[in-house]
């Protein structure tokens, strides 16, 4: 470390009971902050005012602001584990109507992940837990499209409803009443599907991006969720 740090407490003398080595990461981190810009804090407290919504998976190697490298006040986040939106949840939707009618977010991003546990679980039958209850979502997705799935190893298999589920989530946030109601004021905002890759820390775009109430929302998710069973159809097919 470079800066002074010698009154804080160290990682060495952290008592793990109450996360010693954390607050002491948090010092470090909030000193080193303010050396950049002293008026990195106050600037924050004053407003919060981000262009982006964030629904994502609550994966630990999936960490918002880091991967679209933002700051802490221009990403709204929302995460739950396999990013899904489900028209119940309450959670969700009150972090939907807050970015959509008081922050006015004018950008919309569910944003899924290669490899995603809650996913693989749904390919293979679940956990036998609480769990198993919350991906029956991702099931859904599944067997809404399971003709895609037909003779594709458990990999592939994996990626694509990775991918179809960010599709359908997207969707659903389109569906939402707050989603709506802003389009039909003529509010700025549009509603994207990512899907993210641990391996590489790149994000891809599942070309699934509504910027207002389409005539047929239907047609274009089935359009998306084709193209992606496409591009794995032609990466699985040796050249
Ligand atoms: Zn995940």
């Amino acid at each position: 470390m470079t800066d002074d740090s010698s009154q804080l407490p160290s990682a060495g003398d952290a008592d793990d009971t109450y996360l010693g080595h954390l607050f002491a990461n948090n010092r470090r981190w909030s000193k080193r902050m303010t050396d950049r810009d002293p008026e990195y804090f106050s600037r924050l407290v004053a407003q919060q005012k981000p262009r982006y919504m964030w629904i994502g998976c609550a994966d630990s190697r999936v960490p918002a602001n880091d991967i679209v490298d933002l700051a802490p006040g221009e990403l709204f986040v929302h995460r739950n584990v396999a990013n899904v939106v489900v028209h119940t949840d309450m959670n969700c939707l009150s972090t939907l109507e807050y970015a959509i009618d008081v922050l006015k977010v004018e950008h919309i991003m569910v944003v899924g992940h290669y490899g995603c546990g809650g996913v693989l679980q749904t390919l293979r039958g679940g956990m036998d837990g609480l769990a198993d209850n919350w991906l029956r979502h991702v099931q859904d997705v599944l067997f809404r499209h399971t003709k895609y799935f037909v003779g594709l190893d458990e990999s592939t298999a994996h990626d694509l409803l990775c991918e179809l589920n960010v599709i359908e989530q997207a969707r659903n946030v389109c569906r939402t009443t707050f989603v709506r109601e802003a389009w039909k004021r003529g509010q700025k905002l549009v509603v994207h599907g990512w899907c993210y890759g641990i391996r590489d820390g790149i994000a891809h775009d599942m070309e699934f991006t509504i910027d207002g109430q389409p005539a047929d929302l239907l047609a274009l998710r089935d359009a998306a969720v084709a193209r992606r069973a496409a591009l794995t159809r032609e990466r699985k097919t040796p050249v």
